[in-house]
């Protein structure tokens, strides 16, 4: 079994959170496991909690779709939220749920090793982009100990809204040259990256 597995199993004891009690199922992310790159989106909907995957209703079909336009397929990414249960009613994700679930992302971050993280929305924004507002850096990308981040739209925002919707796809088509530079940083210093998040 692998570690992610492992992992996996852990987080589906978890019962930190009182959202916890509710969930049909726990969506710890999938994909690759040694995928360049890790996209990573809020928390789960009422389809990821149907089927314990993530992105696998509607925002999920989008995203396939613009992967499919820089010729990505699921497989080959790693696709994770912040948090991995769903929220009662589909709200927001609470502090204290961001907070207690953290742990797993660190964990699978430290596993997958990815060279570069996308974030989807504002929620993982704010983890590797402390204090900025989506509608200015989405589309920027930064790089930090030999890791590139890159900040998207939320694909459920963007299905909704034309103009995030022209955004988001242009943004996406500058992922394959911001990771062919993220994989000749990896492979130019070898040395594990250390990916920080911040407090949220
Ligand atoms: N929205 C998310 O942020 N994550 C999912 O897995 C599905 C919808």
């Amino acid at each position: 079994m692998s570690a992610l597995s492992e992992l996996y199993e852990e987080i589906a004891l978890c019962q930190q959170c009182e959202i916890a009690k509710f969930r049909t199922n726990v969506v710890p992310g999938e994909g690759a496991e040694d995928a360049g790159i890790l996209f990573i989106g809020e928390a789960p909907g009422w389809h990821e909690d149907q089927q314990g995957r993530p992105f696998v209703g509607p925002a999920g079909k989008y995203l396939d779709e613009l992967l499919a336009s820089i010729s990505l397929k699921r497989g080959q990414v790693y696709i994770a939220n912040v948090i991995k249960c769903r929220p009662t009613g589909n709200r927001d994700p609470l502090p204290l749920e961001i907070r207690n679930c953290r742990k797993w992302l660190e964990r699978q971050i430290e596993l997958i090793c990815p060279k570069m993280v996308v974030t989807l929305g504002r929620y993982s924004m704010a983890m590797f982009f402390p204090g900025k507002s989506i509608s200015k850096i989405h589309g920027t990308a930064q790089k930090r100990d030999n890791v590139i981040y890159y900040a998207m739209y939320h694909p459920a925002a963007a299905l909704h809204q034309q103009s995030l919707r022209q955004a988001i796809e242009t943004d996406m088509l500058e992922i394959p040259s911001l990771l062919a530079e993220a994989k000749n940083i990896a492979e130019a210093e070898p040395q594990p990256q250390q990916l920080k998040m911040f407090e949220v």
